[in-house]
């Protein structure tokens, strides 16, 4: 089928996830991806891009994995699909289970599995709920996120998000879920005094927990200050509310840790989990319990526990989970990215040092950010007419990189998350063709920075 075709065909009957369905009807779908090996992912004109976001920070080991096709062709074959409701259960399930267990910070040892990050979210937030309820505090059950956090577009993960656009299609799915100030922008002071201020002015005793990306994704890849997160764990103890760790981009081996919270010390009562759990190869997700959660719902939760997906444990996608995370530890790949987020971060500074217009560079692990400002010393923003990390996105796209730009409250922010089995000289490319991106924009914009 030819191009034009397939593009007609997308525009009368296909509604693209999170997109703009007025831009699609003018201008069709921007590239047709056919095919993916390594890094790379190929259109259907035959041009060749680096996948510098992983698609959407979650092919972690690398498109076209035959290992994992392979595994999920077996499993198929062998047990396609088995229910894990009540008594029933398989071994992939199981087996998964407990390798996530293993890799989770100690005292995490239970997962209910998802079909993706929404609905771990919503998962999360029910079974805090229900922790609760299940020991006579039903009144305990309000939920505080952060600012400019993502986390879905399921209910109550709609609701937990911190970026107020994702409210308006549908209204706040989900009651008692409230936001503190974020520490990027407003420092770590005022933060951790806006989340104390929330909590007391709804009153602890109905506050369930706390729910955060240990780095947020969407937001623009912020990495808050350590001191942050211990703080806001200190918090939540001093009140007696759960912390959620929203590990959905920032885990396995995202940040160079298994799991993004291990880089800033603290411990979570619940981590929800997916897209690098499988590397995007097939869909599934999960939340990890703390013992303390796990012995109360083993204790406490009479009667069913209202609450499953057809596809939580999903033999296949358990199947390929594990396979995903044998070829990560057999590669290495955490400590990859790690070092590669080294490297990375880098070159980030390198650029810095060269154009006058990036701002704060910043990385952990293959997860890294570059802003662009109008002016490094007082960190000021461009007009948003001015389209500047658009701009960026697009040079960068003709330079073959794709990433993305998050342009949320005027901020110009280019977002890297690369697969983790980046090797030294593709991440220098990748770096290069950002310089040469930012230079060619910067040169665009002389006039209005003169
Ligand atoms: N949490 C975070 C931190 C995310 O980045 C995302 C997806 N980008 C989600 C939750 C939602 O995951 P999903 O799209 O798989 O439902």
């Amino acid at each position: 089928m030819n191009m034009e075709k397939l593009i007609e065909l997308d525009k009368k009957h296909f509604i693209h996830p999170t997109s703009s369905i007025q831009q699609q009807q003018e201008q069709g779908p921007k590239m047709i991806v056919e095919k993916g090996e390594g890094i790379y992912l190929t259109d259907t004109n035959g041009n060749v891009y680096i996948d510098a976001m992983s698609s959407l920070w979650n092919v972690n080991i690398g498109h076209g994995r035959e290992e994992l096709a392979e595994v999920a062709a077996e499993q198929m074959k062998k047990l396609a699909f088995s229910s894990t409701f009540s008594t029933f259960s398989h071994k992939p399930a199981i087996l998964l289970a407990e390798k996530i267990a293993s890799l989770a910070p100690e005292g995490l040892n239970a997962v209910f599995f998802t079909s993706g990050g929404s609905e771990s979210n919503d998962t999360a937030i029910k079974l805090v709920r229900h922790y609760w309820r299940i020991q006579g505090k039903p009144e305990k059950r309000k939920i505080i996120g952060l600012g400019r956090a993502y986390h879905g577009v399921a209910a109550a993960s709609t609701s937990a998000t911190g970026i107020p656009e994702f409210w308006n299609m549908a209204g706040k799915m989900m009651v008692d879920i409230y936001h503190a100030d974020n520490p990027y922008g407003n420092g770590k002071e005022k933060a951790i005094a806006s989340l104390r201020a929330v909590i007391e002015r709804e009153g602890p005793e109905t506050v369930a927990a706390f729910i955060a990306e240990p780095i947020q994704g969407a937001g623009g890849v912020l990495i808050p200050p350590k001191e942050y997160l211990q703080e806001v764990r200190a918090i939540c103890d001093e009140y007696g509310i759960l912390y959620i760790a929203d590990e959905v981009i920032t885990g396995f081996g995202r940040t160079g840790k298994w799991f993004g919270i291990e880089n800033f010390g603290v411990t979570p009562d619940v981590i929800s989990f997916a897209k690098g759990v499988t590397s995007g190869y097939i869909q599934l997700g999960g939340v990890i319990v703390s013992d303390e959660i796990h012995n109360v719902l083993k204790e406490k939760s009479k009667g069913t526990l209202f609450h499953g997906y057809t596809y939580s444990g999903h033999p296949t996608a358990t199947a390929v989970g594990l396979k995903n995370i044998e070829i990560m530890e057999k590669e290495g790949l955490v400590e990859n990215s790690r070092k590669m987020g080294e490297v990375m971060l880098e070159g980030f500074k390198k650029i810095k040092k060269e154009l006058d217009i990036v701002g704060e560079v910043r990385a952990l692990g293959l997860l890294g950010a570059v802003e662009l400002v109008a002016d490094p010393e007082t960190n000021k923003r461009f007009a948003p007419e001015l389209q500047v990390a658009p701009k960026v996105i697009e040079a960068l796209h003709q330079r073959g990189v794709i990433c993305r730009a998050v342009t949320y409250e005027g901020t110009d922010i280019i977002c890297f998350a690369p697969p983790l089995i980046m090797n030294e000289e593709q991440v220098n490319t990748m770096v290069e063709r950002l310089h040469d991106a930012i230079k060619e924009v910067r040169e665009s914009l002389s006039r209005v920075l003169q």
